[in-house]
């Protein structure tokens, strides 16, 4: 007798999942998928849609299209509880969903914490929707002679928003803004000297500003206050400091991580309700906690996918093994890039070129499944 299995999110940990919803049909599953878009944004390729190298189109997936061509439920809503004694979920809307088996995919959210009063003209760096709103509205001040940019975050994120600013104003031939990223005590203090010095020297060459030594304490529309009493006027302000996972585990009372991630063990399962699954920047795996990069998220699927099939069709349960060191390429903007993993490192426009090989065929890869 077949089952009812529920996605949360069609993001990067569902891929598998979602290209092999028929055979779950065909087995006389019901599928549902529940997700606020109907199609899934590649993060790895947002800051270059902001700089103009992506058309949107080039970037995301036509989830809903995916689910329904298979013979899945796709609804456009979002899960805001999980009721595991009673395998229901509530959504946004107040419409119920039963399930079976469960699979969260719900990714991760910027942390908003700093925002204070007026939020006109302050945008996050996810979803990455609002990277096209903010490219909108960069166009917009920049041609009335308003750009000076401010990126709240010391991470690669704030680095490879910076550039493709910098590269969308070149395209429009507009004034080169003033851009600043307010670092925090440390730009990219995760990172190896050579990263941050490669990704520092390609930033500065184009007079992008790299404000290091004190925590952003408040933000509000046009100005930023740091902890050490300095403030900064700003006609746009992009918040990149880090991301913090969906808040909806924590909120239905499962167990969770540090951060309010889904507890996982390493069949990427809850311990406490063997029915629920998860990956990506969701959840927290027991074993070694995960880095919040889609490099994890796409090594998930196909251990997440096995264990959704043996737990709705028996069998033996695979554990997911994180592998090794994993190659990171930052997009720059102006067709530069820095690549590093492990003992290589390297910047310029190589980096730039293989980074754009490897997500275009990613995406092509997956938007396949979109073909009739
Ligand atoms: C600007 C930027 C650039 C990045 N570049 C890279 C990179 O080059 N390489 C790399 O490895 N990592 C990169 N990352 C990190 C990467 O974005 C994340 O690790 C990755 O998105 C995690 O995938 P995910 O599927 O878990 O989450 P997400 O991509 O966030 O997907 C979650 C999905 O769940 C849906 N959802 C959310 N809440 C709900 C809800 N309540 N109910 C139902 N559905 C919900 C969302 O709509 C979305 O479709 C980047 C991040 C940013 C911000």
């Amino acid at each position: 007798m077949g089952k009812k299995l529920v996605l949360i999110g069609g993001g990067h940990a569902h891929m598998v999942t979602l290209a092999n919803l028929s055979s779950l049909i065909a087995n006389g599953h019901q599928v549902t998928v529940v997700g606020p878009s109907e199609q899934h944004y590649y993060s790895g390729m947002g800051p270059g849609m902001l700089g103009e190298t992506y058309s949107p189109e080039t970037i995301r997936f036509a989830t809903r299209k995916v689910v329904e061509k298979q013979g899945g439920t796709f609804v456009l809503d979002a899960v805001s509880r999980i009721d595991p004694l009673g395998k229901k979920l509530r959504l946004a809307s107040g419409a119920t969903l039963e399930y079976d088996v469960l699979s969260c995919n719900a990714g991760s959210q910027v942390t908003q914490s700093a925002i204070s009063g007026n939020r006109e003209d302050i945008f996050s760096v996810k979803p990455i929707e609002s990277l096209q709103a903010a490219q909108k509205r960069l166009l917009e001040l920049a041609a009335g002679g308003r750009s000076r940019i401010a990126i709240v975050g010391g991470g690669p994120s704030s680095a490879e928003v910076a550039g493709n600013i910098h590269q969308l104003m070149y395209r429009h031939g507009l004034q080169p803004p003033k851009i600043s990223i307010f670092s925090g005590p440390a730009f990219m203090k995760r990172f190896p000297a050579k990263v941050v010095d490669l990704v520092r020297k390609s930033l500065e060459r184009r007079g992008i500003e790299i404000v290091a030594g004190s925590y952003v304490r408040e933000v509000t529309s046009g100005r930023l206050e740091l902890a050490d009493g300095r403030s900064h006027q700003a006609d746009l302000i992009f918040l990149a400091v880090g991301v913090k996972p969906s808040p909806i585990f924590a909120d239905s009372g499962l167990p969770v991580g540090p951060e309010g991630g889904l507890l996982v063990n390493r069949f990427l399962q809850s311990p406490a309700h063997p029915e629920i699954f998860g990956g990506g920047d969701c959840i927290y795996f027991q074993d070694s906690p995960l880095d919040k990069v889609g490099v994890y998220a796409v090594r998930e699927n196909p251990v997440l996918f096995h264990n959704l099939l043996v737990s709705l069709e028996g069998g033996e349960l695979q554990p997911f093994a994180p592998g090794g060191d994993y190659l990171l390429i930052f997009n720059l903007g102006d067709g530069e890039g820095v690549l590093h993993k492990g003992w290589l490192t390297f910047g310029g426009r190589p980096a730039f070129i293989l980074k754009d090989y490897i997500d275009r065929q990613f995406m092509r890869r997956f938007q396949a499944m979109e073909q009739d």
